[in-house]
């Protein structure tokens, strides 16, 4: 790694004041995705930012109709939240399905949708949900939030502070697992609130997570599995095979990582797409 030094505030406003003054530097949250990057030499921020200290920023718990979820909890502890578990388990069951113990113990909700990997599990519950993202400076709908792989509405100097989901009346997410890593080859998340339906997927589109409006449109008629049946999303946009072509699309998304890194745009990587190009696997 290169030199950085290294912050660790205790208020939101100590780290936007250091975001400030060092407009290089990084915020460290899990450090699952920002610190494979810096070993490699991918990334070098003249500092880190750690917020394992900043008061406030853990923690889940129910706030009237909405379930709010600090930036800097853990998948573990979201996953196994009594409140989260009992009135909004299909959330839950995201963190839950997330890496090994090791990622869960470590990788925060904040830390991944900044990070918006286009094969995260988080960013298809915030879509799916509808979620509304809070930051030191504003709240962003998820609508608006996820501008592509590993770029987010997120400006300079901006630190989400938590994530605010509505709670829904029904709510699931099932996904194909990446088996090495974990990450979603393609996960969808379905909510329904009152006549509101979502279906966001993650893994599958070349550009990150999106809804199915489709697919949304066809159960508000009838909320059922049934309604779906025949189908299909559109080939534009998607990754073209996903069983034969991961590999290709790892390099990719590896490109798009250095693109990203060109342009000093937020944020890292370290996801399935790197390992797929160490591995060479292939999913046949
Ligand atoms: C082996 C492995 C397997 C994994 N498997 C999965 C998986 O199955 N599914 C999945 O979804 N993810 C997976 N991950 C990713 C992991 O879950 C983390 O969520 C992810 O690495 C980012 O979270 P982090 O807290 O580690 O963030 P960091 O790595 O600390 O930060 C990532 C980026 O977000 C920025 N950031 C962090 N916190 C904030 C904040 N509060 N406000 C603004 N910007 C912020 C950082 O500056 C950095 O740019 C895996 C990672 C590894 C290493």
């Amino acid at each position: 790694m290169y030199n950085f030094t290294f912050h660790r505030p205790t208020t939101v406003r100590q780290a936007a004041g250091l975001l400030a003054r060092n407009p290089e530097a990084k915020l460290l949250a899990g450090g699952h995705s920002l610190l494979p990057v810096m070993k490699q030499r991918l990334a070098q921020p003249s500092a880190l930012i750690d917020l394992s200290l900043v008061e406030g920023l853990s923690g889940v718990e129910q706030k009237g109709r909405s379930i709010v979820i600090g930036a800097m909890t853990c998948h573990a502890d979201a996953a196994n939240s009594p409140v989260l578990q009992q009135v909004l388990p299909g959330l839950a069951s995201v963190p839950a399905s997330v890496g090994d113990p090791q990622v869960r113990n470590r990788g925060t909700i904040g830390g991944s949708i900044a990070n918006n990997d286009p094969n995260a599990d988080y960013p298809a519950a915030v879509l799916g949900l509808g979620a509304t993202i809070i930051t030191n400076k504003r709240r962003i709908a998820a609508d608006d939030f996820f501008k592509g792989m590993f770029t987010t509405a997120l400006e300079d100097g901006e630190i989400i502070t938590k994530v605010s989901f509505p709670v829904a009346k029904k709510a699931a997410y099932e996904k194909f697992k990446h088996p090495a890593s974990g990450f979603a080859l393609v996960g969808v998340f379905v909510s329904k609130r009152g006549s509101d339906i979502r279906v966001a997927v993650t893994g599958a589109g070349a550009n990150g997570v999106f809804r199915v409006k489709s697919f949304e449109e066809a159960l508000k008629k009838r909320f059922a599995a049934k309604s779906l049946e025949g189908m299909t999303i559109p080939a534009n946009g998607m990754n073209s095979d996903i069983g034969r072509h991961w590999p290709a699309r790892g390099k990719r998304v590896a490109r798009r990582r250095r693109a990203i890194r060109g342009s000093r745009e937020p944020p890292f990587a370290g996801g399935p797409a790197n390992n797929l190009e160490r591995s060479g696997n292939r999913f046949a």
